[in-house]
């Protein structure tokens, strides 16, 4: 018999997880799913935290050290990533601005967020006392922060990730730095491990279908207790957020990228849209910008006329770094988990997530989940709750295959606008202007 797709098996896991979680709470198995079932949803969450710290490190270097050829590219490679730059920070502040005003954490009714409320207070009581510490602090303490004093203390300190991208991207520059030889086995060596780590997240996402049972079914009978009509809230509330964060990715889509692609790329979104059409098919199937980037530069060299040149370096390095997906389901996710929580965040608190969830989607790898886990950083940076990741778990598989779409047409997007700016565009897709 022909194996179901990953997605579907997690999709599969995620109905009837809910079906157990609903079923569980009408028919007394409350105990039982917390006592048995759940457990395994923990562990599957603790498995992507455990992979966080090493993935950013690696992928980082090896991402960084990667651009060693772009010294004779220095003029493209600085154009790329200030537009990959530039896209992600849009996408951001997009997720911001939508999740700002649709509010989708406080449709929770106000007894369940005060039930997150409490339940955040009771396990981060020993926080006050940094909380007391932070606001003695000068002004330009968070770039002091970034600077670690001892790397094996930010590898192995949770909260301390950005200190690990800090060193990364040290090690990274400073191996590009060294003579070729001397820095060709240290790549070699990070480039395998990179392998190692990529194949532990395609474990770990095997397991994903009865982790997400498992999540699910504790999540259900954890908000519906007693009252599994409440469970319908959760549903109801969750909905929304994805609605949420779907509105974001489609502007990225229909308007954002189709604006570029005509007033800076020249050429009619049509056939843009159609030429990339395939890569994105197999981005929304696989989840994974890696996985699908044969595809993509496949398309954007045979259908859109990229020169081969910009897009065996362009599209490669934006699999890697240019998430603007990934980044925009990161300031929402976070923000929804907050708002659940009902913690408030300022305007301070917003732009730090920009900066954050800037860095952790070049930070996460181009496979299934890895925006998932790297929202761990944004939301430890901000001080929301991690545990609350329990709450979005449930529909990410669809958001994933969603954002990579995105994170796909966005790397080809910046494709072409680098080859227009370089004239490496052929003419059959070209508009002419005059
Ligand atoms: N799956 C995404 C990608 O490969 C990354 C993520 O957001 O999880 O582009």
């Amino acid at each position: 018999m022909k194996k179901l797709a990953l997605h579907w098996q997690i999709l599969i896991g995620m109905a009837l997880g809910i079906a157990w979680g609903m079923a569980a709470s009408y028919l007394g198995f409350v105990d039982f799913t917390l006592a048995w079932i759940q457990p395994f949803g923990v562990i599957f969450i603790n498995l992507l935290k455990l992979i966080a710290v090493p993935l950013v490190l690696v992928s980082l270097i090896t991402g960084v050290s990667s651009l060693s050829d772009i010294s004779r590219l220095s003029r493209i490679g600085s154009k790329t990533i200030s537009i990959y730059l530039g896209t992600t920070v849009l996408a951001v502040t997009l997720g911001l601005v939508l999740v700002n005003i649709f509010d989708p954490g406080k449709a929770f009714s106000p007894e369940k967020r005060e039930e997150f409320k409490e339940q955040f207070a009771s396990t981060t009581v020993q926080k006050s006392s940094d909380a007391a510490a932070v606001e003695q602090q000068g002004p330009l303490q968070p770039l002091v922060d970034i600077v670690p004093s001892n790397i094996f203390g930010s590898l192995t300190d949770n909260g301390a990730m950005l200190q690990v991208i800090f060193f990364a991207l040290l090690f990274g520059i400073a191996l590009i730095m060294i003579p070729p030889d001397k820095a060709a086995p240290v790549n070699d060596f990070f480039e395998g491990v990179n392998l190692v780590i990529l194949k532990i997240v395609d474990i770990i996402m095997k397991t994903a279908p009865y982790g997400v049972f498992a999540l699910l079914a504790g999540l259900v009978v954890d908000f519906a207790g007693d009252d599994p009509g409440s469970a319908v809230e959760l549903l109801l509330v969750l909905g929304y957020y994805c609605l949420v964060v779907i509105a974001g990715l489609a502007t990225m889509i229909f308007i954002v990228y189709p604006l570029l692609v005509v007033f800076i790329g020249k050429t009619k979104y049509k056939s843009f849209f159609e030429g990339i059409f395939p890569a994105q098919m197999l981005a929304f199937s696989t989840s994974s910008s890696a996985a699908t980037l044969p595809v993509t530069m496949e398309c954007a060299e045979k259908n859109l006329g990229i020169n081969k040149e910009i897009t065996s370096f362009v599209l490669p390095l934006g699999a890697t770094i240019n998430m603007d997906g990934t980044s925009l389901y990161q300031a929402v996710a976070a923000i929804f988990i907050a708002q659940a929580y009902g913690i408030e965040l300022d305007i301070m608190a917003q732009l730090g997530i920009v900066m954050t969830a800037t860095l952790a989607s070049i930070g996460a790898a181009a496979v299934p989940g890895a925006g998932t886990v790297m929202l761990v950083i944004v939301l430890q940076q901000a001080g929301i709750p991690v545990e609350g990741i329990a709450l979005i778990l449930a529909p990410d598989r669809i958001l994933d295959m969603c954002r990579t779409t995105v994170n796909v047409t966005g790397d080809a997007t910046v494709a072409m606008l680098v080859a227009r700016t370089e004239g490496q565009l052929h003419p059959p897709k070209e508009i002419t202007t005059t």
